[in-house]
Formats: C-alpha cells, sequence, structure tokens
C-alpha cells in the first residue's frame, strides 16, 4: 500500500523502487527494469507475499460462490411473489431491483417458458463423486511441507471444470468421470516449487487453477489418468508482483 492507502500499480512500485538515476530514455529504462527485477525476484518473492491481506476469495470457494454455476451464490434472477423478474443480493448496481420488461422480453423474444422448470440435482456428496486416487507417498511428503490441501469431495468437484455450457450441464445433470484427487493451496513461490518438486518425484499430475472460469474445457480431468491428479489452487498468491515486459510475462 502506498501512504494514501492505495494500492500502487505494479509498473510505478517496480521502477521507483529499482530504476537508476540516470535512466531518461524510454528503451534504457525499460532494459534496466527487467536487469533489475530478474536480480532480485528470487529474494524478493517469498517476502512480497508477508503482511498482505487475506484473499478474497475463501479456499471453500463453494461458500461465497454457486457450486454448480456462474458467480456469487447470493446473486441470481428470480421470479419474485408479484411475478416479476428481481436480481437478488446487494452486490450490483443491479442487486434488489425488479426488471418489468425482462420476462415478456425472454418469453417473447427467446421463447422461454416459466412452466418449463427442470429442478437441478442437489448438492454433490462424496457417494456422487469418483473416490480419490491415493498416493500414500506422496501425501506423506506434502504433509511435512505444510502447504494446505484438501481431499473434501466439494473442494475437488469445485476444481473439476471450467464455465463452458457443457461443464455446468454436468453440474447440475449428470456426473465427471474424473476429478482432481487433492486440492493443495500454496501461498508464496517456494510452495510452487516444493509441489512441482514432488510432484515430478512421486508422477503426480499436476493442473493449475485460477479462477476456474475457463471456457476451453482446459480445467477437465482426463478421465483415462490413473496417476493422482492434483489441482494448484493459485487464490492465496494473490498480487501482481512483476510484469517483465521483453517476455511480456506477468509474475
Ligand atoms: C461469463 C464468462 C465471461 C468471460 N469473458 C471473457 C472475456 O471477455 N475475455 C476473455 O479473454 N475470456 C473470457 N472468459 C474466459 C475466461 O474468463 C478466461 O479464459 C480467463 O482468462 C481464465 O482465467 P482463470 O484464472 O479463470 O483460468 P482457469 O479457468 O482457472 O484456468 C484456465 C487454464 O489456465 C491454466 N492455469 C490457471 N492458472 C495458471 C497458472 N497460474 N499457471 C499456469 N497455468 C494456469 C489452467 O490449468 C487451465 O488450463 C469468460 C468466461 C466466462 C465464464
Amino acid at each position: 500500500m502506498s501512504d494514501d492507502g492505495r494500492i500502487p500499480d505494479v509498473n510505478e512500485s517496480v521502477r521507483a523502487s529499482s530504476v537508476p538515476q540516470h535512466a531518461t530514455d524510454s528503451s534504457e529504462l525499460i532494459t534496466d527494469t527487467v536487469q533489475v527485477q530478474m536480480k532480485d525476484s528470487k529474494d524478493n518473492f517469498d517476502k512480497l507475499y508477508v503482511d498482505q491481506e487475506a484473499p478474497t476469495i475463501p479456499k471453500r470457494r463453494q461458500e461465497l460462490l454457486k457450486w454448480n454455476g456462474w458467480g456469487y451464490k447470493d446473486s441470481k434472477f428470480i421470479v419474485n411473489k408479484a411475478g416479476q423478474v428481481e436480481f437478488t443480493g446487494d452486490r450490483y448496481r443491479l442487486s434488489k431491483k425488479v426488471l418489468p420488461y425482462l420476462k415478456d422480453f425472454m418469453m417473447r423474444t427467446c421463447g422461454v417458458s416459466l412452466e418449463h422448470k427442470i429442478a437441478a440435482q442437489p448438492e454433490i456428496t462424496a457417494a456422487d463423486i469418483p473416490p480419490p486416487v491415493k498416493n500414500k507417498e506422496f501425501l506423506t511428503d506434502l504433509r511435512r511441507t505444510g502447504i494446505n490441501y484438501s481431499d473434501d469431495c466439494q473442494d475437488r468437484l469445485f476444481r473439476a471444470h471450467g464455465h463452458t455450457l457443457h461443464e455446468v450441464f454436468v453440474l447440475r445433470e449428470g456426473k465427471f468421470e474424473r476429478i482432481p484427487d487433492l486440492v493443495v493451496w500454496p501461498s508464496c513461490h517456494s510452495d510452487v516449487v516444493k509441489i512441482v518438486e514432488l510432484a515430478c518425484q512421486h508422477k503426480v499430475m499436476i493442473i493449475p487453477f485460477g479462477g476456474g472460469t475457463s471456457v476451453s474445457g482446459a480445467l477437465e480431468c482426463p478421465a483415462s489418468e490413473k496417476r493422482v491428479i492434483i489441482s494448484v489452487d493459485t487464490s492465496r498468491m494473490d498480487m501482481l508482483l512483476r510484469e517483465y515486459f521483453v517476455e511480456r510475462m506477468l509474475c
């Protein structure tokens, strides 16, 4: 945070701390910045993660977000008692607002019928999902690192998909053949290094997980995979530390 309580722009903070005084030409400034970043990055990565505010997304994302749909649990369109469409919650300008013309528009233009109701399947329990593949040696070594992990069925299911229509349809009506066996939450660069090292050592598969909003099926587990699959949830790593101008990379 800057003195005025503002979160500083990454470029601004990196440049302020590392650009030599003599750098006046913009190409020189970029090159110098990259070099200093490269040199400092390893030492600073873990240090920079200390003293952060708590992440805004809880580890049990399903407590905040819909487990079988898009967005926050508390924000959705409903048809209220007066028969009009209303948006719930209080997160958005649209929240608690009635949209008097929406229902007619949806019925007339999109052919939506309010009579056609299909209840989604209830919240998933362990009995409904594939049991986790286990690798005792990997788990023992992972425990030693102190890195957070979970094999809870809902934690695993939440990271088994992105948000294609197909994936949401499977959540509401079907079943995934294969889902991650374990979710891990690294909180700093060195945690990620340890996870990758252990995964290589024990032949465990890794699928990184960011927002889980992929619309390309990239998060789906291959059904035939027999090895342990871990989902590496990056939500504890919620700061943008570096922008590498030359490589066009954000870290
Ligand atoms: C309603 C909706 C609107 C959207 N609108 C847009 C839009 O306007 N523009 C747009 O570009 N996209 C859009 N998308 C698509 C999606 O939001 C983007 O593709 C987004 O960038 C995915 O990021 P994510 O963190 O959710 O990735 P995830 O879905 O978590 O992961 C996507 C892929 O990246 C990998 N991955 C995740 N994190 C890492 C990491 N740290 N390191 C390495 N690999 C990683 C995953 O393993 C997976 O293969 C939209 C999606 C939805 C559902």
